[in-house]
Formats: structure tokens, sequence, C-alpha cells
């Protein structure tokens, strides 16, 4: 498949690279480093990332304007479905490649590379980028790091693999970068987020069987001088805690006029209750955009349902 897709983008004199809307730092950096790749090795050839960009993640670089263009490849990276591409366009593609990590939602994709035991679109690219043998440079290893760091958690979550440490090992023998170089724009954060996830640690409620939820309304990321992203990405910070298996934020979302739902396991299968809530994701991580409330709340009631039944399964094995 590999070399398939590197046939396409060896034809293509336009090229566009699109992802999912609410980017984050493994659908940008993989888009901006693919874009950097295609342009140290084909120096003649126009390659667009497009997309809404988000101020937080700036630090990785810059997006292009969308401009009509005749011909063109359409490269979709880190997005399972075709409602959440983040290009109004796509109709209007000569031939669309779809490369991903996440599990299978739908074709629409000429060409599909899928690899959801990949930690994230930024390893595929590293293991695509270097059997292609394209020409890249420190600037696109620190980029396709950042992606890989960010969706592992700091390679805490089991899709790092021997074949994920072997590709980091060989980028950062070739293109040796100072770590911290990475970890400072993605890690830094100011004072006010650390105060909200205090409010967090307090606030939390979990039931018996470890399904803890937070609902952050408006007033509350206001009192905090934060926003619903930020909310959101508080979700991480919450694992590895030994009452909870299930964890959900749900924040008020202004600009888009929803709530934004988060969530994160440490055993029960939670994206197919997600995809139920106009949402998706992995196993463990998924997300979700809901109108109210209510429908939050029976969110939660079936994660309460599907963790008990994960919790009897375990009991039962273990009998
Ligand atoms: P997040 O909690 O935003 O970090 O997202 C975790 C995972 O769920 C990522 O793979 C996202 O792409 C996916 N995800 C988040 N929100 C949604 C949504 N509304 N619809 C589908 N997938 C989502």
């Amino acid at each position: 498949m590999f070399k398939k897709i590197y046939k396409e983008i060896k034809k293509y004199q336009h090229i566009v690279i699109a992802r999912h809307v609410g980017v984050d730092p493994d659908a940008l950096a993989s888009q901006l480093a693919l874009k950097a790749a295609i342009e140290l090795t084909f120096p003649d050839k126009y390659v667009l990332a497009v997309g809404n960009g988000s101020v937080k993640f700036s630090y990785l670089g810059k997006l292009d304007k969308w401009e009509h263009l005749d011909q063109f490849l359409l490269i979709v990276l880190d997005t399972p479905d075709k409602k959440r591409i983040d290009f109004a366009d796509m109709d209007k593609a000569s031939c669309i490649i779809k490369m991903d990590h996440h599990p299978f939602i739908e074709a629409y994709a000429g060409l599909e590379y899928i690899d959801e035991h990949a930690t994230s679109t930024c390893e595929i690219l590293m293991d695509f980028l270097e059997k292609m043998k394209f020409v890249i440079d420190t600037s696109v290893a620190m980029l396709l790091y950042s992606g890989l760091v960010s969706d592992s958690n700091r390679f805490l979550f089991d899709s790092c693999s021997p074949k994920t440490f072997a590709l980091v090992s060989r980028y950062l023998q070739n293109y040796p970068f100072v770590l911290s170089e990475v970890y400072k724009p993605l890690y830094l954060r100011p004072l006010k987020e650390v105060r909200l996830e205090g409010y967090i640690a307090q606030n939390m409620k979990a039931s018996d069987h470890g399904v803890a939820f937070i609902y952050l309304s408006n007033d509350i990321i206001n009192q905090f001088g934060t926003d619903s992203a930020a909310a959101g990405n508080m979700i991480n910070h919450f694992n590895f805690i030994d009452e909870i298996l299930v964890w959900v934020v749900a924040s008020d979302d202004l600009k888009n006029h929803n709530i934004r739902v988060n969530i994160r396991s440490r055993g029960p299968i939670v994206n197919k209750i997600a995809e139920k809530y106009y949402g998706g994701g992995h196993a463990m991580a998924s997300g979700a955009r809901v109108g109210s409330i209510e429908e939050v709340e029976a969110l939660c009631a079936e994660l309460e349902e599907i963790t008990q039944d994960y919790i009897r399964r375990l009991e039962t094995n273990e009998d």
C-alpha cells in the first residue's frame, strides 16, 4: 500500500493535505510533516495543508488557505469518517488517499492505509516516509515525534509497540533534536489550567463501579478563565486513579453550541458508546458532541452499564 500511495504523490503536481475537525497535535503535526517531506523531496510540487487551526497548537506551524486547484490529490490524515473531515471541497479531488490509525468506520478514499494498532498517524508517517525514502529534516522529525508523544500520552498507551520505539530510536539517531524543545510547547500550561484541574479533582463524582464524571458549565470555565478545549484536554490528567476505570469530562462549548464530551477508560471499550452520541475515537480514548446535559447523563448511564459488565466478566474469568 505504501508504494501505491507514493506513486500517487509522485504523479500529482497539486496536493492537498487535510485532517479531522477539532484539530489536535497528531492531526496537525502529521499534516505539516507530510507537507514538508513532500516539498523537500519534490521541490516542484504545490502542497497545501488545510483546515481550521487552533491558537493552542499554532507553535507546530502554519496552515494554508484553501485555493481552488485543478486536478489535485487529496490526502486525508487521522480521520476515519467523511463527516469529520475538515475540508469542504473533497468531492473536487481527482484522487483521495486516507492514512489513519483510528478503528475503521467507513471507506471514503480510493486508497486507504489504516493501522489501528499504531500509536498515532505520525507513527504511520514515520514508517511511510522512511520506507519510501522521502527527504526529511530535523523539523519534520520533531513534528512527527510531537504528534506521536501526544497521541500515545507520552508512551503510556498499550499501542506503543517495539515498532514504535524502533522508529523513534532511528529518527532520534538520524535527525537529533533536544527532547525538551518538543515537550516545552506541548506541556507548558498556564496556572489557571492547573487550578481548573484542581477543581475537577475536588468535584468529580465517581460511581461505586468506577465511572467518574464532571460537568464544566460555561460559568465554571469562565471562572477559571479557560475554554472548552482546555477543559476537555484535562481528561488526560486523570489516568491511573485506583477507584476510577472510566472517566468523563463534559464541558460547555458556546462557540459550537454544544457540549464537548471527552471519555477515557482503563478497561471497558468506550468508543461504541461514543458513536451512539455523535462521537467516536479509540477503544479507550473517545469523544462526542451532544446537545444537552440529559444526553450526557444518558451517555454516562450507558458507560456505567458497560463498566459493570466489564467488572462482572473480569470476576467470572478470575473464578
Ligand atoms: P479527545 O478526547 O478529544 O482527545 O479525543 C479522543 C479520540 O476521540 C480522538 O481519536 C478523537 O479523534 C476522537 N474524537 C473526539 N471527539 C470526537 C467526535 N465528536 N466524533 C468522533 N471522534 C471523536
